[in-house]
């Protein structure tokens, strides 16, 4: 029996020593000192021995032990550190290298449009409202002059959800809103920014894109407070050598109506491709509230007056940046996007 514990203890310490990476360590591990190791299988041996030479031999197999475990730990932590070592090298970072900064985010076109547009306004001493973007029937068409049999409605190829619910196809229901809101004749000045929805797509038309449209209502407002809010409005917009013209038009709401064109800002009113070689560019609608909408809303058409307009903010951003595409807009694409 110390024979055999011997050559055991001899053949695993110059295996231990001839390992030569953590893996051979632990496979010699489980050679000696497993549960179906050598030592271990010697250890289960001892129960043949008689009661007086049990104690002896059982402390030299476990001291047989502890100089193996010490043997293959002292090794391990030999390779470990090596291994270190080696990953810090592999590893090393260039500390000389320039930093990489991450990248700064920065404001979607829309949303610089859309907040020129808001600057504007507010200085002028209209309020921000907003509404929601599922709409009753009544907000988005009824109570705006327009029932439901109205031929007009064709114009929008709406979205609905049922009868009486449908995605908004412009911000005029925050109009009626807000009128409903007010009390009797109460003055109004505010505008409505936000998303609308139809059914459309292609490059100068995207199933939702972004309106803002304004409301004034007080004592004694005509036409030419229309035409002069909104001239400052397109020269602040889109410069002060900005020409503007308005010509008759029709909506249900407003009564009389009119679009307004502004001088192409490519040709400067030359003529070229993209005013279709007229000098002009259509740029918003607008007009003075039809009594109807005003006595649909609360308001006595006898004793006020109004002046409503709206305008979409990709087409003005497509004009003041040159952009060709609509659909450029909501592609996320950063290459698009970093221009700004
Ligand atoms: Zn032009």
């Amino acid at each position: 029996m110390e024979e055999q514990l011997k050559s055991i203890k001899e053949s695993a310490l110059s295996a231990i020593h001839g390992a030569s990476n953590n893996q051979e360590l632990q496979d010699i591990r489980v050679k000696f000192l497993g549960k179906k190791g050598e030592l271990t299988a010697l250890l289960k041996g001892l129960g043949k021995l008689s009661k007086e030479e049990r104690p002896a031999a059982g402390a030299k197999v476990n001291e047989a032990r502890v100089v193996l475990e010490e043997a293959i730990s002292a090794l391990q932590d030999k390779f470990d550190a090596a291994e270190l070592k080696e990953k810090l090298t592999r590893e090393r970072i260039d500390i000389t290298l320039p930093g990489r900064a991450p990248q700064k985010g920065h404001m979607h076109p829309l949303t610089i449009v859309n907040e020129m547009i808001e600057e504007f306004f507010m200085k002028m001493g209209y309020t921000v409202e907003e509404g929601p973007e599922i709409e009753q029937d009544y907000y988005n068409f009824e109570c705006l002059n327009l029932p439901k049999d109205h031929p007009a409605r064709d114009m929008q190829d709406s979205f609905y959800i049922t009868d009486n619910f449908l995605l908004r196809t412009h911000t005029s229901p925050v109009q009626a809103r807000t009128m409903q809101a007010h009390t009797s004749n109460a003055p109004i000045r505010m505008i409505a920014p936000g998303k609308v929805y139809r059914w459309d797509y292609d490059a100068t038309h995207s199933p939702v894109f972004h309106q803002v449209e304004g409301l004034l209502i007080d004592k004694d407002i005509k036409f030419s407070d229309l035409k002069g809010t909104l001239e400052l409005f397109l020269k602040y917009m889109f410069g002060e050598k900005t020409k503007i013209r308005f010509r008759t038009s029709f909506f249900p709401f407003t009564e009389p109506s009119a679009e307004v064109d502004i001088s192409c800002v490519m040709c400067g009113g030359e003529g070229c491709r993209v005013c279709s070689h007229t000098g002009w560019l259509e740029i918003l609608g607008c007009g003075m509230v039809h009594p109807n909408v005003l006595r649909l809303n609360g308001y006595d058409p006898e004793k006020v007056q109004g002046f409503a307009f709206g305008m979409g903010v990709e087409r003005i951003a497509m004009l003041l940046y040159g952009i060709n595409d609509l659909r450029l807009f909501f592609e996320d694409d950063t290459r698009f996007l970093k221009q700004f």
